[in-house]
């Protein structure tokens, strides 16, 4: 646990990074490659060395581990007399090292180099380059290039500097330090207008990653935001140090995501960090990003050494971004709902064109699977005893299995939802302490959403959908958007349920209940259209009128009851006899009138004739007793247009020449004459 002295210096203290650059700003230190050693943390170093092959001490590749032995050496016996020191190391460049107190309870050193005598001692330079299997003359032009000082000098430097230190340490430092937040903070908030435009969450992230890596250096900076249609969480990098989202197992995900962390932590030598593609993860810092009250992700930097003032800069940079984040999602799904709404609206506008409810209850299945991406479903009626609900439409089983499923109420997921009264949404069937059953084996995915129809408060029915597609599961905003839904399907299926009824009503009204042919209202409707029809087809149309011989002599053989089973009978045979085509109605009484659409006059006989025959040959009880011995009809055939061109007059005209075809003798049918001839064409 820390102590409050060193809580205290982490306050006020620069860290080594802050120091470094300090002493860098000092021009009589410019022309030295620097680096600091720090007792408890190592060696930092931001200078560049002024060749690959040189450098300042413990960083040249002359150096072989007796040289670095010689330099650690050096440097413990600076630490341990607590003052400065100049050296040569072994290519004969000259360092110098400053050691002081960084805090309370860090120790530190500056270490300098870079400079080399004004005399090279080139004959040791070249044993080494060999030594070293390295090229001697191009090591001797490095050397010339850089600075030269006499060893009086470097020590005038080291001890310049460690009379300026303990200044830096205390209001001058500071000063800088503050100067220097100062800067960052306008920096960041300079930031905020152009985070608010981001267009996008890469958008956002770069900006994120780029004032990271100007402001504080950071290169290893990482987010940790669900990503991709499944929304898995993923390791986003910063920068340049990782090409593509690395996925996280779990063990990674619960370090590195705490939604219910309020601010930063740390997080040390976790084993299970240190196998991330791209960084050491020794020590990672985690900046919640979170607006609003909700959790987006984390904001992860890697290998990293803040002072407490850059953690809070940091930690607005991360809030202002992730504000952002957050309204770019609400606006992602703002544009999403709007487009889905447009879709429904059209999906919707279909289905109210539906009158029959199995097409219905078909295409809501099919909608409410297109919008959740479920590829199986089904939509389940409550019966009339409301115990058991059966599968009235089904997606992605097979439909005679579908038929012949019935679920209990109160059992199963569907017959839970009934008996609650609310919908279910399950993202694991085996573990959902509600329902947990084992899944079968049909079911692809362990995520089921199903949600209750219902018409003024009742529950009439369930939609339920499972195996989302990519195998993901249902979430929270499927369930609201079904729920949203439902009410529009209930408000659907009821009205197709009383376009059924009015349908069966109409029905009703326009059929004979006698025979269960078509009535007289009927026909005259019918005739309209036919007439329309055929007048813009120029097609012809035919009307025979049946009228059954001496009825009235029949019904006084048999009583009523007798005659309405003849009239039955022969309602039977007319539709027998007739083509699938022509619509054969009872126009009253023992009278029935046969509408044959784009019939001639002539081919109409041929159907009449056949009616006529089927009546003459079909044996009646005591027929034998009529005046014909038989139970028969006469006919009458009028065409449009030649015989009449109105509904009337074709009436009229099938009429007369059925009265013709009665006063001929009965038992024979005529066909009207367009001269008012009515010509005899066929006798008994
Ligand atoms: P015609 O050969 O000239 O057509 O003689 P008809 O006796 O058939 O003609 P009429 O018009 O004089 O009599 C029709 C009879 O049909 C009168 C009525 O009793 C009978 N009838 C009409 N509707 C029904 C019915 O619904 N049921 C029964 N059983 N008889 C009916
Ligand atoms: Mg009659
Ligand atoms: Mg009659």
């Amino acid at each position: 646990m820390a102590s409050r002295t060193d809580t205290f210096d982490n306050l006020t203290s620069l860290n080594p990074a802050e120091m470094l650059e300090a002493l860098q700003a000092h021009p009589f230190l410019s022309p030295y490659a620097l680096a600091l050693y720090c007792e408890s943390r190592g060696l930092f170093c931001s200078s560049p060395s002024p060749s690959p092959l040189l450098g300042m001490s413990g960083q040249s590749v002359l150096c072989d581990e007796l040289c670095r032995t010689s330099h650690e050496n050096i440097l413990a016996q600076a630490i341990n007399r607590n003052e400065p020191m100049v050296y040569r190391c072994k290519t004969g460049l000259l360092n110098f090292i400053v050691p002081f107190k960084l805090s309370r309870s860090q120790t530190c050193c500056l270490l300098g180099g870079g400079v080399r005598d004004s005399q090279l001692n080139t004959p040791s330079i070249e044993v080494l380059a060999r030594e070293k299997n390295l090229n001697g003359l191009s090591l001797i032009e490095e050397l010339e290039r850089l600075p030269t000082s006499t060893e009086e000098e470097l020590r005038a430097i080291a001890e310049k500097t460690a009379a300026i230190i303990p200044a830096l340490q205390s209001g001058n430092l500071y000063a800088l330090a503050f100067e220097r937040t100062m800067l960052r903070l306008n920096a960041i908030i300079g930031l905020v207008p152009e985070l608010d435009r981001a267009a996008s969450a890469e958008q956002v992230l770069h900006l994120v990653g780029e004032a990271l890596a100007v402001l504080f250096d950071l290169s290893r900076a990482a987010v940790v935001l669900p990503t991709g249609a499944d929304k898995r969480p993923m390791l986003c990098c910063l920068g340049q140090w990782l090409s593509e989202p690395a996925a996280l197992n779990d063990e990674q995900l619960a370090l590195l995501l705490r939604p219910a962390a309020a601010r930063r932590y740390v997080l040390e030598d976790e084993d299970a960090l240190k196998r991330l593609p791209g960084v050491k993860g020794e020590r990672v810092f985690c900046q919640p990003l979170s607006a609003e009250g909700r959790f987006l992700g984390t904001l992860a930097l890697f290998d990293v050494e803040l002072a407490q003032r850059d953690l809070l800069l940091v930690e607005l940079l991360a809030s202002r971004a992730a504000l952002r984040l957050l309204r770019l999602e609400k606006e992602r799904e703002q544009a999403l709902e709007a487009a889905i709404a447009a879709q429904i609206i059209e999906m919707i506008g279909d289905l109210s064109l539906l009158d029959r409810r199995e097409a219905l209850f078909a295409r809501i299945l099919d909608l409410s699977a297109e919008l959740l991406r479920a590829s199986k479903g089904s939509l389940m009626i409550l019966d009339e005893d409301g115990e058991h609900l059966y599968i009235e439409a089904s997606k992605g089983m097979n439909p005679e299995l579908a038929r012949s499923m019935k679920v209990r109420v109160g059992s199963g997921i569907a017959g839970r939802v009934v008996s609650s009264g609310h919908p279910l949404l399950v993202n694991d069937i085996e573990k959902d302490e509600r329902v947990r059953s084992t899944n079968r084996p049909r079911f692809r995915t362990k995520s089921f959403i199903s949600v209750p129809l219902k018409v003024r408060g009742e529950i009439f029915a369930v939609l339920n959908l499972s195996d989302k597609e990519n195998q993901a599961t249902f979430d929270e905003p499927d369930l609201r958007m079904l729920c949203s839904f439902a009410p529009h399907f209930s408000a659907l299926i009821e009205r197709t349920e009383s376009l059924e009824r009015a349908a069966a009503l109409e029905e009703l009204s326009v059929t004979d209940p006698l025979t269960g042919l078509y009535n007289r209202r009927f026909l005259e409707r019918r005739l309209e259209e036919e007439i329309s029809r055929s007048l813009r087809q120029e097609l012809s149309l035919t009307l025979i009128m049946v009228d059954l011989d001496n009825f009235k002599h029949y019904n006084d053989l048999c009583g009523h009851l007798g005659g309405d089973k003849a009239l039955k009978r022969t309602a039977r045979l007319l539709r027998h006899s007739a083509r699938e085509m022509d619509i054969v109605t009872r126009f009253g009484g023992e009278e029935f009138c046969i509408l044959l659409p784009a019939t001639s006059k002539k081919e109409s006989l041929l159907v009449a004739e056949r009616i006529r025959h089927a009546i003459e040959k079909e044996i009646f009880p005591r027929e034998k007793d009529l005046p014909l011995g038989k139970l028969t009809a006469s006919m009458g055939i009028a065409s449009f247009p030649a015989d009449g061109n109105t509904p009337r007059a074709l009436v009229n005209a099938a009429d007369m020449a059925l009265y013709r075809a009665k006063s001929e003798g009965r038992n024979r049918t005529i066909l009207y004459d367009l001269h008012d001839r009515l010509s005899k064409v066929s006798t008994a």
